[in-house]
């Protein structure tokens, strides 16, 4: 099998040819169809992200993660060979990968939460991922039936549709108001369709970009803010109707969680999901004083990945445009993603 590795954080992706390996037990080998290129894929490749105030970047080699590893955490394949012990997967069916897998004992992951495990094989962070021709994952029930939707638009469904899907439904209890939507990137208006087909009011969207703007007006935001507008706070609660009871935050830097936090109610819940970077700037008494919550949204869960797939289907939510890009070309694409030039998802393609 081939596969593109990093083997040095920060260098360019690596070739590598191996014996395609034959699946043991429970395990399931897929031939990759689509694996998208996610944004924290950079950050992996990067190996740190940027935590602010002064602090040395969270690197991920001081985390214990060890090198090579083949990235691609939104894969979706056809099964092409089972182990003696897999059950409810057959050779030429085509399937979603979960990659967010614990260790499958611990209370967490007894719970349903392996996302949440202390100790991740995350498929394409710890355990080989989708850059490449062929993905081993450890049993069947990590694969999810992809009938009726196209594999390629549908594989980064595993890592940002499920993030967007988590998100709301940390905020599912105010979707009779308006919410505040920070960042119109790809997850910004995929959490757009997904709060109308949830049942949500709809979304006020906040972006310093008119073109993402514009795209979250077509998308069917209530309105469009500019972030970086002197009075956008003002702007955001008129457009609301009032101070916003929940605030998803799809950037995650000191800008755009000083804005969520000035437009929020008293009560309300800042939801932080962007891994762009940076320190915390709210003032410690002031989240007192407004009894603010500030909930953390890692991906999502197992079954939330099954239950948004199920929303797709049934509310025929339309695809996010992605764009293909050629396996071979992957350190073209990873750099483009880091230029900002990227245009919709990418998507890798054999
Ligand atoms: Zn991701
Ligand atoms: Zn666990």
């Amino acid at each position: 099998m081939k596969s593109y590795q990093v083997t040095e954080f920060g260098a360019p992706l690596v070739e590598v040819h191996a014996a395609t390996p034959a699946p043991q037990g429970a395990q399931v080998l897929l031939k990759v169809v689509g694996a998208g290129i996610c944004h924290s894929d950079l950050h992996i490749w990067e190996g740190a992200y940027e935590l602010g105030h002064g602090r040395k970047k969270l690197s991920f080699a001081d985390r214990g993660m060890k090198l090579p590893i083949t990235m691609g955490h939104e894969t979706a394949g056809e099964v092409v060979a089972v182990g003696p012990d897999a059950v409810g997967v057959r050779v030429g069916d085509v399937r979603l990968v979960y990659p967010w897998i614990g260790c499958g004992e611990c209370a967490v992951c007894r719970a349903g939460d392996e996302h949440m495990c202390l100790q991740p094989a995350y498929i394409g962070v710890q355990k080989a991922g989708g850059y490449a021709d062929h993905v081993m994952v450890p049993h069947a029930r990590y694969l999810l039936d992809l009938e009726g939707l196209d594999p390629v638009a549908a594989a980064p469904y595993a890592c940002s549709g499920v993030t967007a899907y988590g998100a709301l439904k940390k905020v599912q209890d105010v979707f009779a108001s308006p919410i505040v939507i920070l960042g119109a990137g790809g997850l910004g208006l995929m959490a757009l369709s997904l709060l109308r087909a949830m049942g949500g009011k709809g979304a006020i969207v906040v972006d310093i970009d008119a073109r993402k703007r514009e795209a979250a007006a077509r998308a069917g935001a209530l309105a469009t803010v500019d972030a970086a507008a002197p009075d956008s706070v003002q702007q955001v609660v008129a457009a609301a109707g009032g101070p916003a009871s929940a605030v998803i935050d799809f950037v995650g830097n000191p800008d755009t969680a000083t804005l969520g936090f000035e437009c929020l109610r008293k009560g309300g819940k800042l939801v932080t999901v962007g891994l762009f970077g940076g320190g915390a700037p709210w003032a410690l008494p002031l989240i007192a004083i407004k009894a603010i919550t500030i909930q953390g949204s890692y991906v999502g869960n197992l079954q939330e990945t099954q239950e948004l797939l199920d929303l797709v289907r049934e509310k025929n939510i339309p695809a996010i445009p992605v764009t293909t890009v050629r396996l071979a070309r992957v350190n073209e694409a990873l750099s483009e993603l880091h230029g900002g030039k990227l245009i919709g998802r990418a998507v890798l393609t054999p």
